[in-house]
């Protein structure tokens, strides 16, 4: 079965360490390879910009991994960049045989409210954006930032130019008021490309349930991730985790609204059986002992290619 995955990290890693070669490399430092997205048959990738702390947040530092992105991930043979509902198509729909890259931004701090850059980075590709990772920024307070505030008058205007361009807003790492104040705000459905369901496991990263329903009730996605401790608590995590948190969503009404994002390359603690791409075809047999293969194929990429192929430019 064909997938999509909603977010990795591979393009920070290839950023901090050059030596690591994207298009060979398996089974190495790197969790997402080219040799990786083809075990696993996956059709689309999103690939976030992320900057480090200890890495200037400047728009240089953001350029530099679009730059990776295109030097390295989109010249490995068969990848295509994917912009628009039609290269959605290419690579997920019927007879799909390319393999798409999509990308994305976490964290709009590198921007510095620049907008230059962020028209600059949309021309490179980027389509979708998530206001800030964890801390306050200038557009929005994050989830482990105490003070939580929400939306700042810059990032509500970067919200409507992103909207504008064709950049979907992404959720995920949001403070609450940031959550709330970006659904009220937004015209076009959100994305939580990586995040699970609070209740499940109490990660603040997760969403409350409220969080979920509001975000399939407006025709959004969400990205189930395998990041381990935001599928359990008090084990190590397994795929029946993953199961777990399906099914949840799916208790909130929202089954045709669930897809995945793994954060592979952002996480050094694995759940066990998904330690890389090549895994996916393992969570599809699992998904396929429990639910109609209709539903399961709709969870690992019919969801995404709907979504994306209505809502990108
Ligand atoms: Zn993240």
């Amino acid at each position: 079965m064909r997938i999509a995955d909603l977010h990795c990290d591979a393009l920070s890693k290839l950023d901090r360490d050059p030596k690591l070669d994207w298009a060979e490399s398996s089974g190495g430092e790197l969790d997402v390879t080219a040799e990786g997205l083809a075990g696993g048959n996956v059709g689309l990738q999103a690939f976030a910009i992320w900057v480090p702390a200890g890495t200037p947040k400047t728009p240089e530092s953001a350029l530099r991994q679009a730059a990776i992105f295109h030097d390295k991930i989109l010249s490995a043979p068969g990848m295509r960049l994917v912009q628009s509902g039609a290269d959605v198509e290419a690579v997920l729909g019927p007879g799909a045989s390319e393999r798409g890259a999509l990308l994305t931004l976490e964290g709009a701090d590198a921007l510095r409210g620049e907008r230059w850059a962020l028209r600059l980075l949309h021309r490179l590709g980027l389509r979708m954006l998530g206001l800030t990772w964890n801390e306050a920024n200038w557009a929005c307070d994050g989830i482990m930032e105490p003070r939580g505030a929400g939306l700042t008058k810059e990032g509500r205007s970067l919200v409507a130019e992103c909207e504008a361009l064709g950049i979907l807003i992404d959720v995920s790492h949001l403070s609450e008021k940031g959550f709330w104040d970006t659904a009220e705000l937004a015209r076009r459905p959100l994305i939580a490309s990586h995040a699970n369901a609070r209740s499940l496991c109490p990660h603040p990263r997760n969403l409350t349930d409220d969080q979920i329903r509001a975000l399939v009730a407006a025709g959004g996605l969400m990205g189930i991730t395998f990041v381990p401790f935001f599928l359990q608590a008090l084990r190590p995590a397994g795929i029946d985790d993953v199961l777990r948190h399906v099914e949840h969503v799916c208790a909130l009404g929202g089954a045709n609204h669930i897809a995945f994002g793994s954060d592979f390359d952002g996480i050094d603690t694995y759940t066990v059986g998904l330690a890389g791409p090549a895994d996916y075809p393992a969570l599809a047999d699992a998904l396929l002992s429990r639910y109609p293969e209709p539903l399961v194929r709709g969870w690992l990429s019919g969801h995404a290619r709907r979504f994306l192929t209505d809502h990108l430019k």
